[in-house]
This record gives C-alpha cells, structure tokens and sequence, in this order.
C-alpha cells in the first residue's frame, strides 16, 4: 500500500512537472512573440522620421543645386519638417531609454518647487505649432498655481505625452486641460472628444507596449502611458482614464503635493 502511496505522489509530481513545464514553454513563446512584434514596430517608428528627414534634406539639396535664388518659403516649410522628424525621433529613442531605466530602476526624481499650472502652460505652448497644424482647439483652465514639490522636466513629460496622445486621438475635436487644486492634492485632467478606447483594452494602456486595437494605423510604440504612470507613482501620485469608444477619453492624474519617497 505504501507502494501505491508513492507511485500516486510520484505521478502527480511529474504531472505538475509536465503542467509547469507547459506553462514555462508558453510564456517563452509569448514573450518571443511579444519581442517580435515590438522590433517591427519599433523599426517602422524610426524608419518613418528618418525616411521623412531624407526626403526633407534631399529636396534642400535640390534647390540649392538649382543655382537660382532659392524659394525661402519652401526652404523654411522643408526646415520645419526636418526639426519636427528629429524631436520626434529624440522623442522616441528617449522614450526607449526611459523605459530600460524605469525597469532598471535607475530615475530618481529631482524635486523642487514647481507650479503644475506653469508647466502645463508651457506644454501647451511648445505643441502650439502641433495643434494649430492638426486643428485642434484646447480649452485651458490652468490660472491659478498650484505649487507642489515634484521633477519639473519629469512632469513636463507626462503632460507632453498625455497631451499628444489627446491630439493623435483626439479627431480634431477640442481638448479641455484643467489643472485644480482639490483637498491638498493636485489634479490634473485632460479630457478628448476623439476615437476613445475599448473596455476590454483599458486595463492594459498603460503596460508597456500596449496599444488598443482602434490606434494601429496611428503609429506609436504604446510606451507613452506606461511611462506616464512610472513617472506618477514614483511621485506617489495615481492616473484614471475614464473612456467610451468613439465619444472620448478622460485622463486624470492626481499628485500629493510633496511626496518622500521610501
Ligand atoms: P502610443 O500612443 O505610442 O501607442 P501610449 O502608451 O501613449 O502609446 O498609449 C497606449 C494606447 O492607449 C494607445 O496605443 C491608444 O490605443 C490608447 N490611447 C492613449 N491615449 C488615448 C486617447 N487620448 N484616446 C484614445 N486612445 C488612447
């Protein structure tokens, strides 16, 4: 009987084994599958801008070969594609190297005082030329400071980033930014009229690499969101996204206004 005790423990052991091992074997071949498919994204997000700054440089060339007075205005326009394919393209090999520190651990924040409102002023200004180019109106409630201890170029990515996703998402439709101050926390929240975003795909936008289905044919490499929220955790903060597809998105990020890590 002892005998039969052990062959049945002996079986169920290599049973759990054999379940384990199964286990093991499909999330290797998910995270391969996942490696894959972020290196062809990832390939088609560089090649695009610097496919663009080619053709920008290369139509240069053309008119200063053409020997007669250059047409300035189609010098400056050429320009100005150029240094917009280059930010984005800092943009996203810094979006590239956040995310390796971030795992790794390696961002400490540089806290000083710092007014929200101001840094979202001047977010909405720098992506000035961005709205005006895609027609999109903002609606700005940002006036009175709200002054906290927090990373100023730290904070400043997170409203650039949830601010270009309201208008790459946003259908052109106006965004409403407001920056409040409510019990002793500050509020940040930026609300979009554009394509929004499924129940089923909202828990995950802001893991890495996550990109709803409805934003493919956008371009992007689903880091933006998940850095958005490294960025706010780490000052103790949350972010909430309330969404309904095809009639908008709202993010809301709330920060303590002074935070000791640890
Ligand atoms: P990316 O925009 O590069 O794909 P993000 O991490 O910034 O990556 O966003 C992740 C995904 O969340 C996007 O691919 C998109 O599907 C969805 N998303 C983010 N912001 C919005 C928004 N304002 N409206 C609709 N969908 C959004």
């Amino acid at each position: 009987q002892d005998e039969d005790v052990r062959l049945a423990e002996d079986l169920a052991w290599r049973a759990a084994l054999a379940l384990d091992n199964a286990r093991l074997y499909r999330e290797s071949q998910e995270a391969i599958q996942a490696r894959d498919e972020f290196l062809s994204i990832a390939s088609h997000e560089l090649r695009t801008p610097i496919t663009a700054l080619r053709l920008g440089i290369q139509r240069l060339f053309r008119l200063a070969r053409g020997g007669a007075e250059p047409p300035w205005k189609t010098v400056a326009t050429s320009l100005e594609g150029i240094e917009r394919q280059g930010r984005r393209l800092t943009l996203l090999i810094n979006s590239l190297m956040d995310v390796s520190r971030l795992q790794s651990h390696h961002i400490q924040l540089d806290l000083e005082e710092v007014d929200l409102s101001e840094v979202v002023r001047d977010v909405v200004a720098q992506l000035g030329g961005v709205l005006a180019r895609t027609h999109t109106p903002l609606v700005l409630r940002a006036d009175a400071p709200v002054v906290g201890r927090w990373d100023r170029s730290r904070l400043e990515q997170v409203v650039t980033n949830l601010l270009d996703n309201a208008i790459k998402y946003g259908a052109r439709a106006p965004i409403e930014v407001t920056v409040a101050l409510e019990d002793g926390t500050a509020v940040l929240t930026l609300g979009d009229r554009g394509i929004g975003i499924s129940p089923d795909r909202l828990p995950f936008i802001f893991g890495r690499f996550e990109r709803a289905v409805s934003s493919r044919h956008y371009g992007g490499l689903g880091l933006g969101l998940y850095i958005v929220r490294q960025i706010v955790e780490l000052h103790g903060g949350t972010i909430h996204v309330e969404s309904i597809p095809g009639q908008g998105s709202t993010f809301t990020v709330r920060l303590p206004l002074s935070f000791s890590p640890g």
